[in-house]
């Protein structure tokens, strides 16, 4: 043992080395890039490296191979797509234009091969299969433009433009609302220098609205001709629909008196952008060329590969992923890409463009579209377009107007404010002194309100919706429960609290925007370690490893004896000191072969040693074999010994559903619920069933949720704010899976009410000015008790208890126990063949053997010799050949 043990603690090593080295995976993304825009190659690349260098703690390393081609010619399109696909790329990125035919070809080339295809480009083909696109669908945007000229109260308008792609983007206005505007259509050549003609022929017309859809470049000749020609002033107004506005220097444009408004996905100018840009710097000194801020594409591709590289690890199976050369002119695909496309479309990310996520079509879906107007200083923001509500809002222009009239404002009005008890959007003040009015309350909602008022100059006064309901439609009764049916009937003018916005509810009242965004989750408890076990030892094989290694070693036992003897080499002399004897011996009986194998598969040897050839390979290759294996068994029980393996339940919906053990709820007649009764899923529907037939299983608020989840098999159905404050006050619970929907928390107050989009608009202020985020802080982390994070991490090295090892005491003491049993089964045995060869009593044979055994003192024991002379000669070179044999 001792000789070997060097020899395996270095091989050890290396496993262990190669195990660490292994750890990251070196996957490569493909890149398929125009090479006329060589800046989003450079940002695809430099998006890598940072990703790669901001997650070094991280399995998957992305490693970029890149082909810049000319996206209009389709063959070198495909073959450069085919080259990539030889390259074993796990994903492909790109084009990064949307040249018609060659994006289409690509789609279909990686639909073929089931290669997870990245797009960034406006596209506005329907959804494939394996390809998902960051890119804002152009539905939606068309959607926004028409809400734009509905709320601009255009009718009359020129729209500029300058490639048909552009007049591709605006399809439905030209095509199914031209009815509705009159619109005369100009369009600008690119590659022309001079516009003025136009513009003349423009100022003649009297045209004064202009829709202008172009390029960057084709826009900063545009602005700058159009100043020259005196179209850039009062009375001119332009809508640009160009996502890369912030790339043009507008700073000559600002006081020129026309109102220029356009529309972004992302602020160009938000702290996270600039600490990206700071990160782009300091890593690797590249500035944008002649940019002055970062294109949306730049933005759109580092959310891609970000979204990617977490995708990839997350994905359990990431590990195992085994990219394989595709070639286009074989059948082979790639089955795993479509998983990996599955994975990220469930992924969710914060991104630079704001929240990513995708939806089944693999197109960016909950995101807001910022409507921006070009004022003395900057940008700014005057609206948004949310996807869910598919409404925009304009909050600065109406604000301006409502602060001018001051029949309009709120100043010195006074509210009634309803609100539940439901921790921390309201509670009661904790305190031994009689509190009254407002005083008695504290809570998120509550102080939103006091911000609200300190902005808007209201007064308010808090009721309480005593059964803690928010509002249900009772559809027996007619009547909207809870805090709705109290807004409804007059009993208060706003509602505030965990109020989440849907479409029922907004049918009855008006919602102001969301203060809240969140989704529906599952509150559990967190994830138990698996409880040791008696033979855990056993735990570093499977079941079916520790068979083979048992029918190994049996068959190689048996082939060292057949091989021994017919290895002339093992046949030896048993008496060295006569020349010529009379007979040979073998050392590999049945017994000692056993013996031999079983000694070197415990590490331990024996005085056997082979001589001949084929019995020393044997031999070799069973020690090699053993020395992987118990190498291989020691590093792997330390493992299972010191790691303590997490088991949950289940892991999402589906799964919780379709098991029996835990039992589930939600709150009752709350919106949790109404989207299970709502949703068209069958497995949401199965779930609501679920929850109508054990209406025990309902609670009344959230509280009564966690305390079954605390203390009985339950999970509770519970939106994911709610969750965030319960997680951080009990580290035992956690959220489980990803949140089903998207929704948010808003105040109720009746239809039509004139205060609205004065509450609207300083609700986005104290989002802009990170007030909400901080009374969020507040109320869920620094009045909440917990503290979580101070729990000590899993994988700490801990003793080893009775627990995990009490199974090989127990292999040992049984081991002693059955020898103990075999060496009287050796004694009958002997007495009685004893017995028979000298036809004496076997019970007198016995009872010597046990005499001699209980005189402890005498260790010599006498031979016995037989009464037959020739038999007794047999018996002694018998008797002494035996013992040559087994003392061997
Ligand atoms: N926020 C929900 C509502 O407004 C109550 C909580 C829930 O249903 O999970 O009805």
């Amino acid at each position: 043992m001792s000789r070997q043990s060097p020899l395996i603690y270095s091989l050890l090593l290396i496993a262990i080395l190669i195990n660490i080295t292994e750890q990251k995976r070196h996957l490569k993304i493909g890149g398929l890039f125009d090479k006329n825009k060589e800046e989003t190659e450079h940002a695809f690349r430099l998006a890598i490296d940072l990703i790669n260098a901001k997650h070094t703690s991280e399995t998957i390393h992305l490693q970029s191979v890149v082909q810049s081609v000319d996206s209009r010619n389709i063959l070198a399109v495909s073959s450069a797509t085919c080259s990539l696909f030889g390259l074993e790329i796990v994903g492909l990125f790109g084009p990064n234009s949307s040249p018609g035919g060659a994006s289409k070809h690509i789609q279909a080339l990686c639909d073929n091969k089931e290669m997870p295809l990245i797009e960034i480009h406006w596209d506005p083909n329907d959804g494939r299969n394996n390809v998902i696109n960051l890119h804002p669908h152009p539905e939606i945007i068309e959607d926004v433009l028409i809400e734009i000229l509905q709320a601009y109260e255009w009718k009359k308008f020129t729209i500029v433009y300058d490639d048909n792609e552009s007049l591709a983007k605006i399809n439905k206005l030209l095509v199914y609302k031209h009815n509705e505007y009159s619109f005369g259509l100009e369009e600008l050549d690119k590659n022309e220098e001079n516009y003025r003609q136009i513009m003349y022929k423009i100022k003649k017309q009297g045209d004064t609205h202009f829709v202008l859809i172009c390029s960057v470049e084709t826009l900063e000749k545009f602005f700058k001709q159009a100043q020259q020609v005196g179209l850039l002033v009062e009375n001119y107004h332009y809508f640009i629909y160009n996502f890369d506005i912030q790339t043009i220097d507008m700073e000559t444009y600002q006081y020129a008196g026309s109102n220029i408004t356009s529309i972004r996905f992302f602020d160009p100018n938000s702290p996270k952008v600039f600490e990206f840009e700071q990160e782009l710097k300091d890593y690797s000194n590249y500035r944008f060329p002649t940019r002055k801020m970062i294109s949306f594409e730049t933005a759109l591709l580092y959310d891609a590969v970000n979204l990617f590289h977490q995708a990839l690890n997350d994905s359990r199976s990431s590990n195992k992923l085994n990219p394989k050369p595709l070639y286009c002119d074989s059948d082979y695909t790639w089955e795993e890409g479509s998983s990996i496309i599955n994975i990220i479309k469930m992924k969710e990310i914060d991104g630079l463009t704001g929240p990513v996520r995708l939806d089944s079509k693999g197109f960016r879906t909950n995101f807001d579209v910022q409507l921006i107007e070009l004022n003395e200083i900057n940008w700014i923001t005057v609206g948004y377009y949310n996807y869910l509500e598919k409404k925009l809002r304009i909050t600065r222009k109406q604000e301006n107007k409502d602060q001018q009239s001051d029949e309009n404002s709120l100043r010195n009005k006074s509210f009634t404010i309803i609100t539940v008890l439901t921790p921390p959007y309201g509670q009661l003040k904790d305190t031994t002194t009689q509190l009254y009015g407002n005083d008695r309350f504290e809570g998120f909602g509550i102080d939103l309100i006091h911000e609200l008022s300190l902005m808007l100059g209201f007064n308010y006064t808090f009721t309480l919706q005593k059964d803690r309901a928010n509002g249900n439609y009772d559809r027996k009764r007619r009547k909207w429960t809870g805090m709705v049916g109290a807004v409804l009937s007059g009993e208060a003018d706003l509602a505030i609290g965990d109020l989440t916005i849907t479409s029922e509810r907004e049918e009855a009242v008006d919602f102001t925007l969301p203060f809240m965004t969140l989704g529906i989750g599952i509150l559990y408890r967190k994830p138990k370690p698996v409880p040791p076990s008696l033979f855990m030892f056993t735990s570093p094989f499977s079941g079916e490893v520790w068979l083979l290694l048992g029918v190994s070693y049996l068959c190689v036992s048996f082939s060292l004896f057949v091989l021994g003897r017919l290895s002339p080499a093992e046949w030896i002399n048993p008496y060295p000191c006569t020349e010529d004897p009379d007979h040979l011996t073998n050392q590999f009986s049945l017994k000692n072969s056993l013996w031999f194998a079983i000694g070197s598969l415990m590490q331990q040897g024996t005085e056997i040693a082979p001589i001949g050839i084929s019995t020393r390979m044997l031999a070799g290759v069973w020690w090699f074999f053993t020395l992987i294996m118990v190498s291989s068994y020691t590093a792997n029980l330390a493992a299972f010994l010191t790691v303590e393996t997490l088991v949950t339940p289940f892991k999402n919906i589906e799964e919780l559903a379709t098991q029996k053990e835990i039992k589930y709820g939600a709150k009752a007649n709350g919106a949790t619920v109404n989207f299970f009764r709502d949703s068209k899923r069958d497995i949401h529907k199965s779930v609501y069933s679920y929850m109508m037939n054990n209406q025990d299983l309902m609670t009344n608020d959230n509280e009564d949720g966690v305390w079954k989840v605390e203390n009985e098999n339950y999970a509770f159905l519970m939106e994911s704010t709610s969750i965030e404050y319960v997680m951080e006050k009990n580290c035992s619970l956690t959220q489980v899976g990803q949140r089903l929907d998207d929704k948010g928390y808003g105040i109720a107050m009746k239809k039509e009410a004139k205060y609205r989009q004065l509450l609207n608009s300083a609700i986005l202020k104290l989002k802009e000015n990170g007030k909400i985020t901080s009374l969020k802080i507040k109320w869920w982390k620094e009045k909440n008790s917990g503290d979580c994070d101070s729990v000590v991490s899993k994988g700490a090295v801990t003793a080893l208890t009775l627990q995990n090892v009490g199974g090989v005491f127990l292999v040992l003491g049984v081991g002693t126990f059955m020898g103990l049993l075999m060496v009287f089964v050796e004694i009958t045995f002997k007495s009685y063949k004893r017995s028979k060869k000298e036809e004496t009593k076997f019970k007198q044979e016995m009872r010597e053997e046990i005499e001699f055994f209980l005189k402890f003192k005498k260790s010599v024991k006498p031979i016995k010799f037989s009464n037959n002379s020739v038999e007794s000669n047999a018996e002694t070179v018998d008797n002494m050949d035996n013992f040559y044999n087994e003392s061997r």
